[in-house]
């Protein structure tokens, strides 16, 4: 018999091996990126064009290439960040595999343009399906740049197994994130078919968070740290009250390297048990420092899992971490935000505890958290109106029509002071309202004691706020930093398109993208502590619901359906000005009794009954 076996030919041979490395755009995007970082950039651009499948093209300022290098660069098991065995278990940078280029070169037409520092020109280099067509010297600024266009253009197998063009834009994204997350010191930009996605300037990790989720998270975060001798940890996870239906906020890094562990999930989610339903998923993103020595990063191509030798003690002190994060947040929620320099500095975590000033009142939130508390505070901090709301939602409508403020005002003045009260001491004592199971606020009145649903009270004030904006026109809109991409189904995107006219006057500036997505440039100011990307799904879902029943219009519909999703939901641990504030503007609607889903917004009980009860 004659002999069979040949060795494939390179070209081949890298094809195949490239399915390993390069599954879809967003592996090119997170190879190049990765590069980008490791070559000591201070600037990446990404530009994607298609979903990827056109281009994507990574241009960094970095170390850049000789000529020599930049041609090697192709080659695989080419790479300048390993030398030998044990520099594998020193390993700071993001490649050392030296097959990312190789492979994107086997699969893609690329064009490489490179200059290191000091030269006067650079190099460039076009390689197609692993073989170099041109190289030839050309003007560049310092650094390198990628451009790899029409992926498996020779594959059109896996060409065809790729998704739309909303999921590969997804991958993509999500790839920018994870590269973007731990390297707040380097500025980064995102641009799909020309726009500009993100933008996100050189700084500490809090705003690089803010940057990429939204300035809403700045509120929504609260720091961890957690030092002992096996690992750093350090980062930021969100406070429960903003945990969100659907994954994909969760973000771990093991010495800056983006990681998939359910193990390490599971020990965040676990401390999060008892405050969070089962249904939700909190956000965080963990960074955790640990010597290169005692992980092995080199079990998958992706590097996505990790081996540590201390599994079970990684577990307890991530656990541990978010827990003590969450035991702080809820005691004492006012930090001290100067203090988190100590893991800005990201592989510093160091100082533990420092940020949490004990003295400081429980749940005292700045007024930019509670951004729907009334704009009007004539209550004198000793005399309480709650005494008086009896005869207010008794008030005709000529009353109903004035003011907040009138009302507010004449009340101070006119009304007179509660009799029924003999003893100043038992008067402040009686006079605040309290909030019950975080759902019920409850309040002392003259005859005896009202009751109040948070979630059904704040939906009847967000309900007539809207239908009066949406009338007026005066809303208050609040730019978003960044605009925010959202993906919905086809059916929903049909729904969006419908009423985006009306939820446009409500201080949304949301716009058509294409497809099934829409960019938020802006939220209504009164939604800013609420979790924004919930809040349109719940809407959506209230508005399905609402329509076709018939007896709300379209335009109240809206107004109802975001009334619900945007009010404070049961869970929310309110300040007594909160709740003070939440009550003085129910009463200050046309229609305090009932949300606009019927339910009672509060009950009354008489103090008489209170009486019975305690009867022999
Ligand atoms: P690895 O990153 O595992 O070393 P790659 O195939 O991704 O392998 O890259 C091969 C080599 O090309 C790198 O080791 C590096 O020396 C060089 N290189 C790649 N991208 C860049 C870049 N953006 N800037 C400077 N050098 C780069
Ligand atoms: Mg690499």
């Amino acid at each position: 018999m004659s002999d069979v076996i040949q060795l494939l030919p390179d070209a081949i041979a890298n094809q195949i091996a490239a399915g390993e490395v390069i599954q879809r755009p967003a592996s090119i995007v997170k190879e190049l990126m990765e590069n980008a970082v490791d070559a000591n950039a201070s600037s990446v651009k990404l530009i994607i064009k298609n979903a990827g499948r056109t281009l994507v093209q990574v241009i960094d300022d970095g170390d850049g290439m000789s000529p020599t290098d930049a041609r090697m660069s192709f080659q695989k098991h080419a790479t300048s960040k390993i030398k030998s065995i044990d520099d594998l278990f020193a390993i700071v940078t993001k490649g050392f595999r030296g097959e990312a280029l190789a492979s994107i070169a086997a699969v893609a037409q690329v064009e490489l343009k490179s200059k290191q520092e000091g030269e006067t020109v650079g190099t460039q280099i076009n390689i197609e399906g692993s073989i170099i067509e041109k190289q030839e010297p050309c003007q560049a600024p310092k650094g390198t740049s990628i451009a790899v266009k029409n992926i498996f253009f020779n594959v059109p197998a896996r060409r065809n197994f790729l998704k739309s063009d909303n999921v590969e834009t997804k991958h993509i994204i999500d790839e920018f994130f994870r590269i973007a997350l731990p390297h707040p010191e380097v500025a980064f930009s995102l641009i799909i078919n020309d726009y500009e996605t993100y933008h996100v300037k050189p700084g500490n990790l809090r705003q690089r968070i803010v940057a990429l989720f939204g300035d809403n998270y700045n509120n929504r975060v609260v720091p961890i740290q957690e030092e002992t001798d096996v690992v750093s940890i350090g980062g930021f996870i969100g406070k429960p009250d903003s945990a969100k239906k659907t994954r994909g906020e969760q973000y771990i890094f093991v010495n800056r390297r983006f990681i998939k562990s359910n193990y390490l999930n599971h020990a965040i989610f676990k401390a999060y048990e008892d405050v969070i339903t089962k249904d939700r998923f909190p956000f965080f993103v963990l960074f955790m420092d640990i010597d290169p020595a005692k992980i092995d990063i080199n079990v998958h191509p992706s590097k996505h899992e990790i081996k540590f030798d201390e599994e079970r003690l990684v577990y307890t002190f991530v656990n541990a971490a978010a827990r003590h994060g969450l035991a702080q947040y809820s005691v004492t929620p006012t930090l001290d935000f100067d203090q988190e320099d100590a893991f800005n500095q990201m592989g510093t975590f160091g100082q533990k505890d420092k940020n949490f000033d004990l003295n400081k009142s429980a749940m005292s939130f700045s007024k930019t958290d509670f951004p729907f508390t009334a704009k009007n505070k004539n209550q004198s901090g000793d005399k309480s109106n709650l005494d008086n709301w009896q005869e207010l939602y008794k008030t005709n409508n000529e009353e109903n029509s004035k003011s907040l403020v009138q009302r507010t005002t004449q009340m101070n003045q006119e009304l007179p002071l509660d009799e029924d009260v003999q003893h100043k001491e038992y008067k402040e004592k009686v006079s605040g309202p309290y909030q019950i199971h975080a759902r019920f606020i409850l309040s002392p009145i003259k005859s005896g004691y009202i009751i109040f649903d948070q979630h059904a009270m704040h939906q009847a004030i967000l309900f007539e706020r809207y239908l009066h904006v949406m009338s007026s026109g005066n809303n208050l809109s609040q730019q978003q930093l960044f605009p925010q991409n959202i993906e919905l189904s086809a059916q929903d995107a049909e729904i969006m398109r419908e009423i985006l006219p009306e939820i446009n006057k409500l201080g949304f500036e949301i716009s058509d993208f294409g497809a099934n997505s829409f960019v938020i440039h802006s939220y209504p100011a009164d939604i800013d502590y609420a979790n924004e990307s919930q809040i349109i799904d719940d809407f959506i879902e209230q508005f399905k619901m609402g329509a076709g029943i018939g007896k709300f219009s379209k335009r109240e519909n809206v107004a109802k359906s975001l009334a619900y999703s945007a009010a404070i939901k049961p869970g929310k641990i309110l300040s007594t000005q909160e709740m003070q504030n939440l009550i003085d503007e129910l009463f200050a609607c046309q229609n305090p009794m009932t949300a606009p889903n019927g339910r009672k917004t509060f009950v009354k009980y008489a103090i008489q009954d209170l009486d019975k009860a305690f009867e022999k």
